[in-house]
């Protein structure tokens, strides 16, 4: 494809048990009144992805609610183990009895980058005090976290710049990439990458024109960043087509750095290759 690396990484993939794709796939429909493009269990996600070039692919899933990230996580491994080019966040609830002890066995998996959390679906703060123990074991073992904390598509008072802040001012080297390239608040999330050296921003759903959510600042900013934007796709849950989003950015016409690094060289950083 016209101005990409040959071969690219994935940072925001997702995968789940059969069962229970099926059953995100049921719930998309009746909230977005569509169907998603590809109901692909995750065998054949991971086969239409290295088709299209994806190398490395770094996939999530989330605990909804207490009870279930063990058994997210024994999958996880599980799967790690099947495909040994593939990098996870792991599933977390603070509300779990065995959260950190099983967070800690985890993390020791060297493929395990660290946890996702969905703050608009999961329903706790960032800054939320029970999570303190995990973000300080996150730092001192040099993984990271995969947080959506924005307030797209449809935020709550979980989410939004004030609570991320909160969690910063606390935790101020803590490594995050954040989904969706902070939006809806575009604009303020890119500013936090000046004070806060290890954050990333991912690209998934920020690129998509068509989606009303598109990302609303200047192509410069972009550029300026390069260094701390990393591609992710949201595959399979997509209402769009990928391809959208990465002629989106090609659309852009930014520096050849710009996608090298974008679509490629950041990932492989932090996947520490
Ligand atoms: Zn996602």
């Amino acid at each position: 494809m016209r101005g990409l690396p040959e071969k690219i990484v994935d940072f925001h993939v997702h995968l789940f048990p059969d069962k229970l794709f099926n059953a995100i796939w049921k719930y998309f429909s009746t909230a977005y009144g569509r169907s998603i493009l590809h109901e692909l269990h995750y065998r054949e996600c991971i086969n239409y992805l290295h088709e299209k070039d994806v190398e490395y692919i770094v996939y999530s899933n989330y605990a909804h609610k207490k009870g279930i990230a063990k058994g997210l996580n024994e999958w996880n491994l599980k799967i790690l183990e099947e495909y040994p080019e593939l990098y996870c966040f792991a599933a977390y609830h603070p509300d779990d009895d065995d959260a950190f002890d099983m967070a800690k066995d985890l993390l020791d998996h060297p493929r395990m980058l660290g946890f996702k959390l969905q703050l608009l679906v999961q329903r706790f703060y960032p800054h939320d005090e029970r999570l303190f123990p995990l973000y300080e074991m996150i730092i001192e073992k040099g993984k990271r976290l995969l947080l959506h904390v924005g307030t797209g598509p449809i935020g709550n008072s979980f989410v939004g710049i004030d609570n991320f802040i909160k969690l910063l001012e606390r935790y101020p080297d803590l490594p995050a990439n954040v989904a969706h390239m902070g939006g809806l608040e575009y604009g303020k999330f890119i500013s936090l990458l000046d004070h806060f050296p290890n954050i990333c921003l991912d690209t998934t759903w920020a690129f998509l024109p068509q989606s009303g959510f598109m990302f609303n600042q200047k192509k410069e900013v972009l550029e300026i960043h390069k260094d701390r934007i990393i591609y992710g796709s949201d595959f399979p849950n997509l209402i769009y087509p990928r391809e959208e989003e990465i002629d989106c950015l090609l659309d852009f016409n930014l520096s050849h750095d710009f996608y090298k690094k974008v679509f490629r060289e950041n990932g492989i950083a932090l996947l520490g290759k």
